[in-house]
């Protein structure tokens, strides 16, 4: 692929806009997602940290549950970050009632493992696949990755916690490198869209 792969965000809830501007960053043509027609033509779909309750409520009000969850499964390349890391769980430990995911990552996933929204805090992360450097993550009210499949691989692990997974060309991290203008994290997954086209 030669020109800027099309990547949506899904723009139900979260921060939609920095992650458009980290994508634009990466060199991506970034546009916003909010209904199952404009999920054709994507290249690839980043999923933003937020709150889950709300994005998987907002999802089945939108009738994109479903078309996302066959996208996915279509091979889809997606990056979700926070909220986006639960919402792409095959299995949550404390799911709220009626919460679902579009799953695609076969781990299981603890919601506010890291405490809740007065305990958010940053730290630097070494991120496997992504050169120069550890990344800074900014952590709110994050989730942790309690356990991985054998497809899924460990991309970074913070304090003993597995905050960055991969499984196939779906990534994840707890953190948020949205907001801190490295955009190496955006890059890593736009290098991968632009390999898997
Ligand atoms: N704790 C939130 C949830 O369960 C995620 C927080 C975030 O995305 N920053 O969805």
């Amino acid at each position: 692929m030669t020109s800027s792969p099309t990547i949506g965000v899904l723009a139900l809830q979260g921060d939609v806009r920095e992650h458009l501007a980290a994508l634009a960053a990466a060199d991506a043509a970034a546009t916003a997602v909010r209904r199952p027609e404009e999920l054709a033509g994507l290249d690839g779909l980043v999923i933003p940290g937020g709150e889950s309750t709300t994005i998987s409520k907002l999802a089945a009000l939108f009738g994109l549950t479903e078309p996302l969850r066959a996208a996915i499964r279509d091979g889809l390349p997606v990056y979700g970050t926070c909220a986006g890391l639960i919402m792409l769980a095959d299995k949550i430990l404390d799911p709220r009632s009626g919460q679902e995911t579009f799953g695609g990552i076969d781990m299981i996933v603890r919601r506010n493992a890291f405490g809740r929204q007065n305990e958010s805090f940053e730290a630097f992360v070494e991120v496997e696949g992504v050169p120069g450097g550890p990344v800074e993550g900014v952590f709110i009210r994050a989730p942790w990755v309690e356990s991985v499949g054998a497809n899924t691989e460990v991309l970074a692990e913070y304090d003993g916690h597995i905050v960055a997974v991969r499984q196939g060309s779906v990534l994840a991290t707890s953190f948020h490198p949205e907001l801190t203008g490295d955009h190496r994290v955006h890059e890593l997954f736009v290098s991968a869209v632009r390999a898997g086209s």
